[in-house]
């Protein structure tokens, strides 16, 4: 059987989809990110929600020959909507998140819903033209197909209005139109994952970036290095140059030739790494350095995209920012003093963590930041929320430094920073005597995750007080490594 999923992953790369099928052990061999498991509960939450407009609605649970004759069951019995049905044939396999009966006609309108702000034409058609196709088959008249997805322009305000937070988008035509091609694309799919010889030839993404490798990457391409001319920075979108070094079996950076053409900021990612010695640029620093005023204030936020907007005065996936850590160093020469503010409550943190902020950081001195970007976009979404401290937020704004243009700016480049300008990359240089290691929470997706478990009571108890701490000690390093590295840096000048 074919299921939808299997499909839309063959289209995406038909080698992957052949060993998720037929070599499972390599294709799951990397446990789900923090990340890949929130876009899966999240799919559950949105998916839990959307079902609400359709109040009489009836789910067929599973995906087995049980759920499959629950479905005919309910066929039979005219069931005007029913949640999940799962039909089986020709191959094919795909439960529909809803199934809604037109009483007067006999047809069906097919919904499917996805948990995104808006609709991705080359992956949602598809989907769709895929259950339209099955349906077809199953003998159904379909008269309408339809994507059910998020309203990015709906902004909480009381209780949650499910018509205004969801948009309907009929796209009937559409799948009519892509319906033949779809066809043939899925009994293409049925032959190739079904072939019992492991497809052979050449793994396409080896001329692509890293961060479009998936992770079998290493399975297909052995011969690549865990660190290659693929992690050069940018050269996802240099394909002539990534090309001409696969072309010339040229993975190692060591073997990258000195006459290759490259940017600046590739050819000193390769040439550090070729010469182990890091590049400094101490009066590009201390010039950076010379316009930060004391005291200076070491600030981080982590916050959690709720994709159902929880409070109100947000839109769907807006972040709500629930903890800071900051570091304060109040004189030159003096030890950082260190604030902390973190919301365990169900309830809005808005309110309370613009008023610790306000308690926290004075009227002078500079806010020191690693990729501002993020901060400061949180704090002009909290000055629209919270407009009795849009003046301070504004203000905090204008004061911030972001210590990360000292590695993006290339002042400091050394080999082990892979290219990255993020501070798991940096600090293990800088001063490696810090590490996140050892903690329980070490990246800023399982600190969201962690404290949505918390705020929504999936953990209580001892459980949650561990979690209160554990994001404690996370953000508290965030700021103390930047501190850190501030303070390593300062020593070079
Ligand atoms: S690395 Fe790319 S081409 Fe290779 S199997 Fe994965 S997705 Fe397909």
């Amino acid at each position: 059987m074919i299921s939808k999923t299997d499909y839309i992953l063959w289209r995406e790369c038909p080698k992957n989809a052949w060993l998720k099928i037929n070599r499972p052990t390599i294709y799951y061999a990397e446990a789900l990110s923090a990340f890949e498991q929130s876009i899966i509960e999240t799919g559950n939450e949105v998916e839990a929600v959307a079902r609400r407009l359709f109040p009489t609605g009836v789910l067929v649970e599973g995906r087995d020959e049980k759920s499959r004759e629950q479905t005919a069951a309910l066929l039979s019995d005219k069931v005007p909507t029913i949640f999940q049905p799962v039909f089986a044939q020709n191959g094919f396999l795909a439960a529909i998140d809803i199934l809604k009966r037109n009483e007067l006609t006999g047809e069906y309108a097919i919904y499917e819903i996805k948990a995104s702000n808006q609709i991705k034409e080359k992956l949602h058609l598809y989907d769709l033209a895929f259950q339209y196709n099955l349906l077809r088959m199953a003998g159904l008249p379909i008269a309408e197909a339809n994507l059910l997805h998020l309203n990015p322009d709906y902004i909480r305000q009381g209780e949650l209005e499910i018509t205004k937070l969801f948009k309907i988008e009929n796209v009937t035509e559409a799948i009519k139109d892509l319906s033949e091609t779809v066809l043939i694309e899925m009994e293409s799919a049925k032959s190739y994952l079904g072939q019992e010889t492991e497809p052979t030839g050449p793994c396409s993404c080896i001329y692509k970036g890293r961060s479009s490798h998936c992770t079998t990457f290493s399975y297909s391409n052995p011969q690549v290095p865990a660190y290659s001319v693929h992690d050069i920075a940018r050269i996802g979108v240099s394909k002539a140059k990534l090309m001409e070094l696969i072309d010339g079996s040229i993975y190692d950076l060591a073997n990258v030739p000195e006459e290759f053409k490259l940017s600046e900021i590739q050819a000193n990612q390769v040439q550090t790494y070729i010469s182990k010695r890091p590049i400094i640029k101490a009066d590009k620093i201390a010039e950076e350095f010379r316009g930060l005023i004391y005291p200076l204030y070491f600030l981080d936020y982590e916050t959690f995209p709720c994709a159902i907007p929880r409070f109100d005065g947000f839109s769907p996936y807006q972040q709500i920012p629930f903890q800071y850590s900051l570091h304060v160093v109040e004189k030159p020469g003096e030890e950082p003093q260190h604030f902390e503010f973190l919301h365990e409550g169900s309830d809005d943190p808005s309110g309370a963590f613009a008023a610790a902020l306000k308690r926290d950081i004075g009227k002078i001195g500079s806010v020191i930041v690693w990729n501002k970007k993020f901060e400061c976009g949180r704090n002009e979404e909290l000055a629209l929320r919270q407009p009795a401290s849009k003046d301070f937020l504004h203000d905090l704004n204008s004061r911030v430094y972001d210590l990360m243009d000292i590695f993006s700016k290339q002042y400091y480049v050394h080999h082990d920073f892979q290219g990255s300008t993020s501070i798991k990359y940096v600090l293990p240089v800088l001063v490696p005597e810090l590490s996140y290691k050892k903690l329980a929470i070490r990246e800023g997706g399982t600190a969201s995750q962690k404290w949505n478990e918390m705020t929504i009571g999936k953990v209580s108890g001892a459980e949650a007080k561990k979690v209160a701490t554990d994001l404690k000690t996370y953000c508290a390093l965030d700021t103390y490594a930047m501190y850190a590295i501030w303070h390593a840096l300062l020593k070079l000048l």
